[in-house]
């Protein structure tokens, strides 16, 4: 390590669920450090005075300050150290859900001495400082929380169960074997067998293979976790709603509206395949009899500038229009488009522009073929294999472990001696232990605990 840290002696809390008016039946209050065991049992009633055990679970009241009124109806989990998320005393108090009793019992727990509010990702720093979490897993878990999908879901699992670490660190130690190797050259050399230049640089390339690998599949399901934004354009009455609609029906379980955004953009949210999708619909557009307004230009534009690709729909059966020509002259150069000829039910119009997706939103042909078509377009179809996926945080360092690797064999070129070899060894060993915390320092901690959310 290059500098010892220690979690602090505070002890923190704060609410570990999410918070939202009349939702939620149960909201969750973590509190962690010194004085958590002590804060539950002032705040908390509990009928017979039970002996706290640890990894018990308590029924009772939150009192107010006077200790006479009651805030809420609770149940506490007690986790003493070691064994607790954070591996410090941790006490969990479920009150009930919406904001208003969670908000009360928390201010209580906040008015204790030594609690204050934890800071975002804080209880996951101090699990990772206390050895009950690698950084990887930590990570994983904040991608879990912030999931949107299935598919996203499942990577987010791999890196909990510690398959990024257990890769990041068998590599590693591949490179500490041949480094050990190495070193044990520069110092004795004469009294050692001579060492296989080419055998060690055949290991550091196989090394460095492997983390380009896993650099290009981080990179291939990041569509997973940043999502896809989608512009639904085209003339009135081509059937723009009935295909969100159509689509919105995917995965259902899933699919959110997300209320008040842009005031004349509808989005909405849908996964197609394990890939987030927003979808822009420019709807609502009908309603003026100005040529311009009618389009919704104005809107359209809007709408393509910010998406990741644009689906123009025609009405397949009235065929080609000025509007729809019109539109597509405005489709920014750098963004993709595809061509969607919508009401395929109906007899067609040939049209003079090539189409890509024959559909019909009305009874669902050509469905398929659109959503492969949309997750091609934008690369999303290259994820499905990838069974692990470095976030850019670790891709970043995987990179500049490939690039101290590469180093080192510019070094044996130049047939420089072995402890030229070992500086670009250690940058790259040094660089995979900042990915899995071997290497743990402030600055490697603020670049990861900075992310996560509050409660976490
Ligand atoms: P928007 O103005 O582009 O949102 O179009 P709508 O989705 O409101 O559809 C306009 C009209 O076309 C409605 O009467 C729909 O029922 C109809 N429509 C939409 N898609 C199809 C389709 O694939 N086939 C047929 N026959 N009618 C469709």
């Amino acid at each position: 390590m290059d500098q010892l840290i220690s979690a602090s002696q505070d002890t923190i809390a704060a609410i570990a669920t999410a918070v939202s008016p009349g939702q939620g039946g149960i909201a969750v209050i973590r509190v962690s450090g010194p004085a958590a065991l002590e804060t539950a049992q002032v705040l908390v009633r509990c009928p017979g005075n039970p002996s706290w055990d640890t990894h018990r679970i308590f029924y009772g009241h939150v009192v107010d300050a006077s200790g006479e009124g009651r805030l809420d109806e609770v149940l506490v989990l007690l986790m003493r150290a070691p064994r607790s998320f954070t591996g410090e005393d941790v006490v969990e108090i479920h009150c009930h859900g919406g904001v208003i009793a969670v908000q009360q019992v928390l201010e209580r727990v906040l008015a204790q001495s030594g609690v204050r509010r934890a800071l975002p990702g804080e209880f996951s720093q101090r699990a990772v400082l206390n050895g009950r979490l690698d950084l990887t897993r930590a990570e994983a878990v904040s991608a879990m929380v912030s999931a949107r999908s299935r598919r996203a879901a499942e990577l987010a699992m791999s890196g909990m169960d510690g398959g990024i670490q257990v890769r990041i660190n068998g590599l590693r130690e591949r490179l500490l074997d041949q480094l050990t190797e190495l070193e044990a050259r520069v110092d004795f050399e004469e009294d050692l067998p001579l060492l296989d230049g080419e055998a060690v640089l055949r290991e550091l390339a196989a090394v460095r293979e492997e983390l380009l690998a896993l650099i290009a599949d981080g990179e291939r399901v990041q569509v997973l976790s940043q999502g896809l934004r989608l512009a639904l354009v085209g003339r009135p009455n081509v059937g723009k709603s009935s295909l969100l609609n159509r689509l919105s029906r995917r995965e259902r379980a899933i699919v959110t509206d997300l209320p008040g955004t842009t005031r004349d953009l509808l989005e909405s949210e849908i996964v197609l395949e394990g890939v987030p999708v927003t979808l822009l619909d420019t709807a609502g557009i009908r309603s003026t009899k100005d040529a311009v307004e009618l389009l919704g230009i104005a809107r359209s534009e809007e709408a393509m500038a910010s998406a990741d690709l644009v689906l123009l729909i025609v009405d397949g059966h009235v065929g080609w229009t000025d509007a729809d020509a019109e539109l597509l002259e405005r489709i920014p150069e750098h963004v993709p488009h595809l061509i969607v000829a919508n009401k395929a039910d109906l007899p067609a119009v040939v049209c003079p522009v090539p189409v890509d997706v024959h559909l019909s939103a009305l009874d669902g042909r050509g469905e398929d073929q659109l959503v492969q078509a949309v997750l091609h377009r934008c690369g999303a179809s290259e994820a499905a294999g990838v069974l692990l996926a470095l976030n850019q945080r670790q891709r970043d360092l995987a990179a500049t472990a490939a690039c101290a690797l590469a180093r080192s064999h510019e070094a044996a070129a130049e047939t420089l001696p072995w402890d030229f070899w070992t500086i670009d060894l250690r940058e790259a060993i040094r660089a995979l232990g900042e990915i899995t915390g071997e290497e743990l320092t402030d600055a490697v901690l603020d670049r990861v605990f900075s992310r996560f959310c509050i409660g976490k």
